[in-house]
């Protein structure tokens, strides 16, 4: 970013609908202050910010220009008062910074004995940017291995995990990123995905500042503004979860195709599973490839991914290892061969060295160094990655395991369905049974017992559910991710 400041002042670094540009030079005179007004409320270089603000340009301003002097702890704004309270005091926060006037995080602050900072975008955008010399000794900078960020996991498999990330890792990944998709400053990106997720924060926002390019920052995906933020800001990219593909497929489908002008060089997926119709879709309408990449919060976002066109990108694998070396091994720690399902392990400099205060879960997240990341998947004879599920998700029918990625992907073969989700049911004597919910195709009416029938000529008999549920969306965690552990209770015992 100082690079960029330094040599293109005046290029564009954040935009949004209705607000004025934030220039390089206003992106790093903003850190510049923030530096200024933390060191005047005594709070240096190793102090703990937490942040809860509303999604959009003034939190993009914020956690870069905050991230480049102290640790950022990134809090979803949509939490209870009850939650929010309790990551602060985890996180051991030091201070709280909230919108103006917002009596939740004033109070908050006041319960938690920390610091209260009202966002002051006036001071970041305009104020000073001199130290006092009784303040100097205070306004020492982070070191590469002091933490930028901590982020929270999505709690998928259980409760969100505190995830520490170095100012080095943020870097090593932003830059990763952008070198991977080529990003320039002629470039502009869409920022969708909220910024307390590492895919919002690194994948798109810091990957296309570390590139110079500009990043049009929205208040989170918006079905009914998205076509009109496409016509003002001719973005040349974006980076979603498949939930919100399909959404903007969808939109394009309405309004009767893609707009004829668009500027988009390449769509992004990640978060979870981009489904190969859904891929074919996408570059259908838009006429532009999807480029699938795999990570993690451990990983400030980015360990795989398909490359760019002329690159070969193969629907339904997360592509090559592009960010940390990765392996696929048994549980043994032997090398999986080509074509055999295993644990997916990862290591590199943008892979984490551990949890926060979580000796117990650090001891099996590491194993000879390695960080297993809970994922299953197999490598095919090019090096490309198939994750096919978590170990968590793993089905356990009567002593038979398997992964519910098997049988969703039977569903989705059947041309009534467009969505699919299997996940696990308690049961009295197998421990667990499987059932499926599917949102079927516009227009098809399938019977759920006709969809279970015709699984059996695709998978074997103790896979296919006992149940299926036809419903008009699967429900998904706030990341835009299937929580399978939990939809027998979101579906079945909500409709009981
Ligand atoms: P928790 O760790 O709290 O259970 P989480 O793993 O969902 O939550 P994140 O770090 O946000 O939290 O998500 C990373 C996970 O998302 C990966 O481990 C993987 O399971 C999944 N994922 C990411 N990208 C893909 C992809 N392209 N295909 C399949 N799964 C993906
Ligand atoms: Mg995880």
């Amino acid at each position: 970013m100082a690079r960029h400041a330094h040599a293109t002042p005046s290029a564009p670094a954040l935009l949004a609908p209705g607000s004025s540009v934030v220039t390089y030079a206003d992106l790093s005179d903003a850190a510049t202050r923030a530096k200024v007004w933390l060191t005047s409320k005594g709070l240096g270089a190793r102090s703990r910010i937490a942040v809860c603000l509303p999604h959009g340009i003034a939190l993009a301003l914020t956690v870069v220009a905050m991230g480049c002097h102290a640790t950022v702890v990134a809090l979803h704004p949509g939490l209870t008062e009850t939650e929010l309270a309790a990551l602060l005091a985890d996180a051991r926060a030091d201070a709280l910074l909230g919108w103006p006037g917002d009596p939740l995080a004033a109070r908050l602050a006041r319960q938690q004995r920390i610091t209260y900072l009202a966002l002051d975008l006036e001071r970041l955008l305009s104020g000073p940017t001199e130290v006092s010399d009784v303040e100097t000794d205070a306004c020492a900078g982070p070191l590469p291995d002091d933490t930028a960020f901590v982020l929270f996991t999505s709690g998928t498999t259980g409760q969100p995990k505190r995830v520490p990330l170095t100012h080095r890792q943020v870097l090593a990944s932003a830059c990763n990123i952008a070198q991977h998709l080529a990003l320039t400053p002629d470039d502009r990106g869409l920022c969708l995905m909220p910024l307390f997720h590492s895919h919002g924060l690194v994948g798109g926002l810091l990957a296309p500042l570390a590139a110079g390019s500009s990043v049009v920052c929205t208040p989170g995906f918006d079905g009914a503004a998205f076509m009109s933020w496409f016509a003002e800001f001719a973005p040349t990219w974006y980076t979603a979860a498949p939930t919100i593909h399909r959404a903007i497929a969808d939109l394009a489908d309405e309004a009767g195709g893609a707009p004829s002008t668009h500027r988009l060089r390449f769509m992004r997926s990640a978060s979870s599973a981009l489904p190969a119709g859904l891929q074919q879709r996408l570059e259908h309408l838009w006429g532009a490839p999807v480029i699938e990449s795999y990570g993690m919060t451990e990983s400030a976002t980015q360990m795989a991914s398909n490359p760019l066109p002329p690159g070969l990108r193969k629907p339904g694998s997360v592509g090559l290892p592009a960010g940390a070396a990765l392996r696929v091994i048994d549980d043994d720690g032997i090398d999986q061969p080509a074509g055999s399902v295993g644990s997916i392990v990862a290591r590199g400099p943008v892979v984490f060295s551990g949890y926060e205060d979580a000796p117990e879960a650090n001891a099996a997240a590491f194993r000879d160094g390695w960080f297993v990341t809970g994922d299953l998947g197999w490598f095919d004879a090019d090096g490309y990655l198939y994750v096919v599920g978590r170990n968590a998700d793993t089905i356990n029918r009567g002593g038979e395991k398997f992964a519910p990625f098997e049988i969703e992907r039977a569903l989705l073969r059947l041309p009534a369905v467009a969505q699919a989700a299997a996940y696990p049911v308690p049961h009295p004597t197998l421990g667990e049974d499987v059932h499926a919910a599917v949102v079927l195709m516009h227009g098809s009416n399938a019977h759920p017992h006709a969809i279970r029938t015709a699984l059996f000529g695709t998978l074997a008999a103790f896979k296919v559910p006992t149940r299926i549920h036809v419903l008009d969306e699967i429900p998904v965690g706030a990341g835009g991710k299937l929580q399978r552990r939990r939809l027998h209770e979101s579906i079945e015992c909500t409709a009981a």
